[in-house]
Formats: structure tokens, C-alpha cells, sequence
């Protein structure tokens, strides 16, 4: 007999489609079926051979579900997730987990008082790109970095479904931010954040934000840069770092990241380079005998992990990989970056993480 789980998706857009997806392919868990709002989508299902529940409430009755996978727009997932928390299921909840700290309590207090598993889907915790920063920042290779800054960057604005209004959690912050700020916070998994400033931008959306410049400054001085754009013609590189002896950037997702590290840091009869306005010794390049380049090798990554992980969390073999305290430590960082840009000020915080490497 099969141990694997069952899981039902609330929601079967963009997202619910890509998680039935893998779902089918799993090797721990099982689709039950799914639920939409929409008839459309449900016919769309139905013509894929997925069961469809007629109501939330059917599935919270199925006694065969274990698993309630909520991908609906932001703002139904907290009272999806409390509505199959106290039917007895465990969830999880696309990202962002909700829209904001209050009401993600509730959440976690629903899982404390049902003793059911609740977490949120940081699929890009399973990016090669982060993974590779991750494992830079870890190493130690560039001495101490002081900057780390990552970026998403296009040019076709913000997109013009629920994304773009307020009330249903709109907003690249509440969107891609919430990923990014997840990244950054494994990639400097070991400090505390002093100091938030945020920008929002309103190029083509002025209800939500369609971009934003958000700026982390930790313990140490290391100052993290994440910026999401949604009018970007030209691209800057997704991840640069840079420590006291050496710099990294990965220029673009697909690509390996490469590694300049100082092999002799005083180089002695620097030739000055001629630039528009005259010479510079101080920005003259290096060249081999002073600096080492190497590419990262691209680690394997793989994305049916986070259904693995939350199986075993769920038999008590693990821990589960998003914790509540990672997920209210983003939220709060949300709501402090939102703060900021109405104030148009930085935003100190009491930033309460015990820095572990996850
Ligand atoms: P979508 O608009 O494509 O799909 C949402 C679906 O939910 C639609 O089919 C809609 O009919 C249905 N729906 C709306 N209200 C509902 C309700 N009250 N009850 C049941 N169904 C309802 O949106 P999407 O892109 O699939 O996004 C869904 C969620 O997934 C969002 O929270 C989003 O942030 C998240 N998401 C995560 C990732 C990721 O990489 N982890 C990527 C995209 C979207």
C-alpha cells in the first residue's frame, strides 16, 4: 500500500496547474483533487482527468486528504488555511503565506491549536542562482562581505489580473519581493537586521507598487539591495556580492556564477589607466598575478523537495524547511519596507531571528 499523501488545491490558476503538475509526478504525494471559484477552470481540470471537489467544505469532509494546497490570490488564504487547519488538514499556503503579521498569527495559532502542519511554498529556496550565493556567502572565499545585492528585473509592467489591486494583496513587494527577501535572508543567514529603506515605484500601477528598491542593513555593516522592476528594458545581473577579497555576480539566472577573489592585494607599480577626464591608478584593473577567476559549478536542485520535506515533517522525520518564525520575520520585514516608503524614511527594527543556516 502506497504511504504517500493526499493533497487537495484550492485554486487551479497559474499556479494550482503547476502544482498539479508536479503533484502527479511526486513520489510522496498524491492528487486528490482540486477546487476553484471559476467553472472555466474547473471544466479545464475535469478535461485532465482531476477530480473536482464542489466546495472547500467537500474537501475539508474527504477524510482521505491530508494535504489542503491553498494557490488562490492572496487574500483567501488566510481564511482557507484556518478553515482546514480546524477541519484536521495540514496546509500549505502559496506564497506570500498572507498580507500581513496579524493575520499570519492567526494562521500559525491555528496550527498550534489543531497541532496540523502549516507552511508556505519558498519554492525558490530550490533556485540554482540563490543556492550558488548561498554557498559563496558560506565559504568565506570573498573575506567578508560587506554587500550583497539581487535583482529581478522586466519590462512589461505589472501584470493586470488580482496582481494589480491592493485588496487582493497586489504588488511586486507582496509578490517577487516576498521570494527575494526569503533569499537574502538564507543567503545572510547569520545577522540580525538593524535598518530597513524602501522605495516603492508606481511607474504603470499606482494603486500597488510595480517595482520597488528595498535596502537591508544588517549587523556588521553588510548592506543587502533587492530590487524588483517592472519597466526595465535592460537588465542588470540577478546576484552581485562583494567582501573585503574578492567580488561574485551572476549576471543572469541561466548562468554560472563567477568568482574574482584578490590574490595579492597590495600590487606595488600600478599602471594608471587613461579614462575620459584623465588618468586613475585607483581604478586601473587587476590582472592575473594579482587576482584569481573562477566559475561556481551549478549545484542539483530539485523542486519536488519541498513536498518531500513537508511528507516527513508531517511523519515526524524532519523538520519543516519554512518555519513561522522565517515566515513572520519576512512579513515584518514587508511591513517595515512598506512603512518606510510612506514615510519616506529608514525604518529601524527589532529583528529577532537567531541566525541559522537554512
Ligand atoms: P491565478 O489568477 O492564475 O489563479 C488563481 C486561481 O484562484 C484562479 O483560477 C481563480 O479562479 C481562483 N480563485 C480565486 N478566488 C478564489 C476563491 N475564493 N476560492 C477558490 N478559488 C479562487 O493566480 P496564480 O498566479 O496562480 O497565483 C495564485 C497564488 O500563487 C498567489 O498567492 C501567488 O502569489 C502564488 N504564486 C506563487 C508562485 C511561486 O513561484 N511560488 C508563482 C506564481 C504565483
Amino acid at each position: 500500500m502506497s504511504n504517500k499523501k493526499n493533497v487537495a488545491v484550492i485554486g487551479y490558476g497559474g499556479m494550482g496547474g503547476w502544482h498539479t503538475r508536479y503533484i502527479l509526478d511526486s513520489d510522496v504525494v498524491n492528487l486528490s483533487g482540486i477546487y476553484d471559484i471559476s467553472k472555466e477552470r474547473c471544466e479545464i481540470a475535469k478535461e485532465k482527468g482531476i477530480h473536482i471537489y464542489p466546495s472547500a467544505e467537500d474537501i475539508y469532509n474527504d477524510k482521505n486528504v491530508d494535504i489542503v494546497l491553498i494557490t488562490t490570490p492572496n487574500e483567501f488564504h488566510n481564511p482557507y488555511a484556518i478553515a482546514a487547519l480546524s477541519a484536521g488538514k495540514h496546509v500549505i499556503s502559496e506564497k506570500p503565506v498572507t498580507m500581513s503579521s496579524k493575520s499570519l498569527s492567526e494562521m500559525i495559532e491555528a496550527s498550534k491549536k489543531y497541532n496540523r502542519l502549516f507552511t508556505t511554498h519558498q519554492n525558490r529556496r530550490f533556485d540554482v542562482d540563490y543556492l550558488m550565493m548561498k554557498h559563496i556567502y558560506a565559504s568565506g572565499e570573498l573575506g567578508d562581505v560587506f554587500g550583497v545585492e539581487s535583482r529581478i528585473q522586466g519590462s512589461r509592467g505589472i501584470p493586470g489580473d488580482w496582481r494589480g489591486h491592493k485588496e487582493h494583496g497586489g504588488g511586486m513587494i507582496l509578490d517577487w519581493g516576498v521570494h527575494l527577501i526569503d533569499q537574502m535572508l538564507g543567503i545572510i543567514y547569520d545577522k540580525k537586521i538593524k535598518k530597513i529603506y524602501c522605495r516603492c515605484e508606481h511607474i504603470t500601477n499606482y494603486e500597488v507598487d510595480d517595482g520597488f528598491k528595498l535596502d537591508l542593513y544588517f549587523e556588521n555593516d553588510i548592506a543587502a539591495r533587492i530590487e524588483v522592476g517592472t519597466s526595465n528594458f535592460i537588465s542588470m545581473p540577478r546576484f552581485y556580492m562583494t567582501g573585503t577579497n574578492g567580488s561574485a555576480i551572476i549576471s543572469d539566472w541561466r548562468e554560472k556564477a563567477k568568482v574574482v577573489s584578490c590574490k595579492n592585494w597590495a600590487e606595488k607599480d600600478v599602471i594608471p589607466v587613461v579614462t575620459a577626464a584623465g588618468l586613475t591608478k585607483t581604478m586601473a584593473p587587476r590582472d592575473s598575478k594579482t587576482i584569481a577567476e573562477y566559475e561556481i559549478e551549478r549545484p542539483e536542485s530539485d523542486v519536488h523537495d519541498f513536498y518531500r520535506n513537508f511528507v516527513a515533517a508531517i511523519d515526524g522525520k524532519a523538520t519543516q524547511l519554512v518555519t513561522h518564525e522565517q515566515l513572520m520575520r519576512v512579513m515584518k520585514i514587508i511591513e517595515a519596507a512598506f512603512l518606510s516608503d510612506e514615510i519616506g524614511a529608514p525604518v529601524e527594527i527589532n529583528d529577532f531571528l537567531t541566525p541559522t543556516k537554512f
